[in-house]
């Protein structure tokens, strides 16, 4: 009988981000853990940036499970609103995060603004700790470049997915299929940089 596999906890609680990364992460040939089997307790996401937001989550997943840790933070950015959501995507509207009411915000904030300036991608900082005290993270990151619908389209995926053009498969990020969104987005490659870093 071989050894078992190595847990891992995932620190997201999520739900659709966490079917999105369960089958980019079980090549890792890892045992996965979701943080809430460990406890109901949130951490705050206050830093400015998508690297510390993610180290945060991660040391908190790691402190109370005692296992290893990925933590992903992500987010939308829209050039013409000088990068916003940004950090903050997911409390766009204010909290509890919604996605209908972010949605509505994002398109108010671009209303009447012409499909040629409205740039955007989705941005994942994707990290990895061995234990709490890691000073040694593996850090990856993805980004996908689209741009924002002035209605929305498409009934898969979460978030901003029905507002979000994506140009090479002519549909929005709510249009494609779960694998093909898995194959191409910002967590995709973010999960493909981070195979790279802890399997060489
Ligand atoms: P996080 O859980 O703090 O990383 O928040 C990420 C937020 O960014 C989500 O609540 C969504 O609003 C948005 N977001 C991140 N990734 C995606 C995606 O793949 N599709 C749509 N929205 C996303």
């Amino acid at each position: 009988m071989g050894a078992a596999p190595t847990q891992l906890v995932v620190a997201s609680r999520n739900a659709k981000k966490l079917r999105e990364l369960q089958p980019l992460l079980s090549p890792l040939g890892l045992d996965l853990r979701s943080i809430s089997e460990f406890g109901a307790d949130d951490v705050e996401e206050t830093a400015p940036t998508f690297v510390e937001n993610a180290l945060i989550k991660a040391r908190h997943a790691c402190r109370i499970s005692g296992l290893p840790a990925i933590a992903d933070d992500s987010g939308l950015e829209v050039d013409y609103l000088g990068g916003a959501p940004g950090v903050r995507s997911a409390r766009y509207a204010g909290e509890p995060s919604n996605d209908a009411a972010n949605n509505r915000k994002l398109l108010e904030a671009l209303h009447g603004v012409d499909p040629a300036r409205r740039a955007a991608r989705f941005v994942c900082t994707m990290v990895y700790l061995r234990h709490a005290d890691d000073p040694v993270p593996l850090i990856a990151q993805g980004l996908w470049p689209g741009r924002i619908l002035e209605t929305p389209r498409g009934a898969n995926g979460f978030g901003y997915d029905p507002l979000f053009w994506v140009d090479d498969h002519g549909c929005s990020a709510a249009d494609l299929d779960a694998a093909v969104k898995n194959r191409i987005s910002h967590r995709g490659q973010a999960v493909a940089q981070l195979r790279q870093l802890l399997h060489g």
